[in-house]
């Protein structure tokens, strides 16, 4: 790979900038086992504040965020709602049912992310000894580069509600959702009790995630954290690094939304691309498959970076991706399709 290759593949591959590793290496810093790292703290109560919750955790990944959330809402034999599509059922290892014996129930995605509320409502079950005890509804946004929307949110969480269901968000990119809806994180936090943030994927920060809820409920999860491996000591350097990009970072991600938008247009330019216009920093595509291996093949010796296979791709913008970057993946797309 020449040091000109450009990586869309996910918003993950940041580095920390100079101003970032700068607050790294000034971050005060204690043992947060014992609950003495004031720069652990400080994040914590950070985001815990802007999603309008009385208490935050810091951990290693969003997966062990998600993870903790569950064991710390479900017990042995209960069950939680989430979409087939959701990060938490689909990408996370089975975790919730491998170490917390916790059954999870999907239900369709719908294509705006979305789901039917009459199949939600057909999920939940009622009390009786042959069913699993509903306990949970997950819901994610944004989820696939999408913006839930307000309307459905509140109707599934009102349902969720109604049958005594708490409810938890993956907010793994609630600020892109934010950005690009023009509503605040908090707004869009308020109908959950449990919300989790990445601060490693559109933030830029090189690890690390914040689950905030109540108190009880943190309290509980700082319990799961430590059982999972994920207590750690000096974690102020790196929780430094969450708090630069909050400070940094959260205002400049519709740059990225904008960078998606032209990488969509000029994509979608060609004959051959069947592009879904992005609502965030997110552009899926369809390559006709005639041509799928060798445009594969093409962007891979120019050094552009994707994921996907089969023609069906995503390119993701982010913080280490400049107009010219999308320009020049653009024109490298353009050559293939008049060589
Ligand atoms: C990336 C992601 C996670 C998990 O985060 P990791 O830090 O990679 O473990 C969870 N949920 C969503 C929606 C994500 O995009």
């Amino acid at each position: 790979m020449s040091d000109m290759s450009i990586d869309f593949r996910s918003d993950t591959v940041t580095r920390p900038s100079a101003g970032m590793r700068a607050a790294m290496a000034e971050a005060p810093v204690g043992d947060d086992v014992y609950g003495e790292d004031p720069s652990v703290a400080a994040l914590e109560a950070q985001v815990a504040g802007m999603m309008g919750k009385a208490a935050g955790i810091y951990l290693p990944s969003g997966t062990q965020s998600n993870l903790v959330a569950l064991l710390s809402h479900c017990a042995r034999g209960e069950e939680f709602i989430a979409g087939q599509e959701a990060h938490c059922y689909k990408y996370e290892g089975g975790g919730a049912a491998v170490l917390g014996s916790i059954q999870p129930q999907p239900v369709e995605n719908l294509s705006d992310g979305t789901m039917a509320l009459a199949a939600i409502a057909a999920a939940i079950k009622p009390e009786d000894v042959h069913f699993a005890r509903t306990r949970l509804l997950a819901l994610e946004n944004t989820i696939g580069g999408k913006v839930l929307p307000a309307d459905f949110v509140a109707a599934a969480t009102d349902l969720a509600r109604a049958h005594g269901l708490s409810t938890h968000l993956d907010g793994a990119r609630i600020f892109n959702a934010a950005v690009a809806s023009g509503v605040e994180a908090l707004a869009l936090a308020a109908p959950f009790d449990s919300v989790s943030v990445c601060l490693s994927k559109g933030l830029g920060a090189p690890v690390g995630s914040v689950l905030v809820g109540t108190p009880e409920l943190i309290e509980e999860a700082k319990r799961w954290r430590k059982m999972l491996g994920g207590g750690m000591r000096q974690a102020g350097i790196v929780a430094a690094a969450g708090l630069y990009a909050l400070k940094n970072n959260v205002a400049r991600l519709a740059d990225d939304h904008a960078r998606a938008r032209r990488l969509a247009e000029g994509l979608g330019a060609h004959q051959a691309i069947a592009v879904e216009m992005p609502q965030t920093n997110i552009v899926f595509l369809k390559v006709d498959p005639a041509v799928a291996e060798a445009f594969s093949g093409h962007l891979e010796a120019e050094g552009i970076r994707v994921s996907g296979r089969y023609g069906a791709q995503r390119w993701v913008t982010h913080l280490d991706i400049s107009d010219a970057d999308v320009e020049r993946a653009l024109a490298v797309v353009d050559a293939f399709f008049k060589g």
